[in-house]
């Protein structure tokens, strides 16, 4: 009897780290042990080594080495552009504008700020995840400082157009702050031509190791920030604390390898999504979201219709697949970014969202597909 293999379809949750990253990291663990800040000859190794990860991450994402800070990953980054943002300039108003769709890691960092008096307008998305740009240049006051919206959504993959949204923001003097996690590594980003004035990104979506990330500031305009955490001088006192070497290094070989690998990549990767999607296309009563709009090539997100949702991931055991972000996955709650888009909680419930990476085969997207499939018509509800 030939036994099923377990088949990892989650890449937008984590990836795992590329065997050359690794490698890279390893003498950092040991004899490359010193203290980046140290004036001695371990810590000017380590000193290089995080400088030359710097440029690697800056090329990935074309911003300048100087802009770069790192951080722990980019929920941390999210933490200190927007706390940090909005802390320095309070005295020029208190208003930022986002959007419903927003990754947990902004839309709760939005909330505490708001219990510190800033106001928040949240933009609706329609039925495809699309921000209205209109309502979003309406939704400017005098006292918006700062727009807030990411490049590609971690549940669907639906693109914002984010060159014609920094030109609206900037029309009005306004920042523009992006959440460009899902992005890098995906489809080529280039900050500058984007006009982004700060934006946070993280390494273990990219196939590095887990606990680094960075937050990206452009430095030709004037975008200032107040620190959110205290007691050293690391990366510009904006983010003190000795640094993670071994996971800089790591993050910058990443950086490296999948700015040189994305191409070929993602043209094939895209190739297997289309193959799932026609496969998954054929079950009855399903409906691909955001399919319509710019998407990253390697992200399906579909509703079943008449299915018991809630039984849907747990008889699929052999696939990792993902039923809405995986940071809020261990609580069985509808998707907040599909809601925002007009699925009622049933149908949220009964969407899974798939993203394929590296390893992944046709034998496996055929696999899955059929698992699936199997899983929905098991799980028709059956009408009288
Ligand atoms: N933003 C988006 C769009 C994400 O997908 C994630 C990870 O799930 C994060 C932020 C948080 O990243 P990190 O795990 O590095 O804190």
């Amino acid at each position: 009897m030939k036994t099923k293999k377990n088949i990892y379809l989650d890449f937008n949750a984590t990836t795992p780290v590329d065997n050359r990253v690794l490698e890279e990291m390893l003498p950092f663990f040991t004899e490359k042990f010193g203290n980046a800040s140290s004036d001695h000859f371990y810590g000017w190794d380590a000193g290089e080594a995080v400088e030359n990860a710097r440029e690697q991450v800056s090329r990935l994402v074309n911003a300048k080495a100087t802009e770069i800070t790192f951080t722990s990953g980019a929920t941390e980054a999210a933490n200190l552009a927007l706390f940090g943002f909005c802390t320095k300039n309070r005295q020029k108003g208190n208003h930022i504008i986002s959007c419903r769709t927003e990754h947990k890691a902004v839309l709760q960092t939005l909330e505490a700020l708001q219990d510190r008096g800033f106001q928040v307008t949240y933009l609706d998305v329609d039925r495809e995840g699309n921000i209205d740009l209109v309502e979003l240049e309406d939704s400017i006051k005098p006292e918006t400082i700062l727009v807030c919206l990411m490049l590609a959504n971690n549940e669907t993959g639906l693109i914002h157009p984010l060159k014609e949204i920094s030109e609206v923001v900037h029309r009005h003097g306004v920042k523009l702050m992006s959440d460009i996690t899902q992005a890098v590594g995906k489809i080529p980003v280039n900050l500058k031509e984007l006009a982004i004035d700060l934006a946070i990104f993280s390494s273990h979506k990219i196939y590095g190791p887990k606990g680094i990330g960075a937050l990206y500031i452009n430095r030709n305009n004037k975008t200032e920030l107040d620190p959110v955490i205290f007691g050293g001088a690391q990366e510009k006192k904006l983010r003190p604390g000795t640094l993670n070497v071994p996971g800089i290094v790591g993050f910058g070989k990443a950086s490296e390898i999948v700015y040189s690998e994305m191409d070929g990549e993602m043209k094939r990767i895209k190739n297997l999504r289309s193959l799932l999607e026609e496969l998954l296309g054929n079950i009855e009563g399903s409906h691909l979201n955001s399919q319509n709009s710019p998407r990253l090539p390697n992200t399906t997100n579909i509703t079943f219709k008449d299915i018991d949702g809630s039984r849907l991931l747990r008889n699929l055991n052999m696939l990792a697949v993902s039923r809405g972000s995986a940071c809020t996955s261990n609580i069985v709650k509808p998707s907040h970014v599909l809601k925002a888009m007009g699925l009622s909680d049933e149908l949220a419930l009964s969407s899974l969202r798939i993203s394929l990476g590296k390893s992944n085969t046709v034998s496996d997207i055929e696999s899955a597909a059929g698992e699936i499939g199997n899983a929905v018509k098991g799980l028709k509800k059956i009408s009288i």
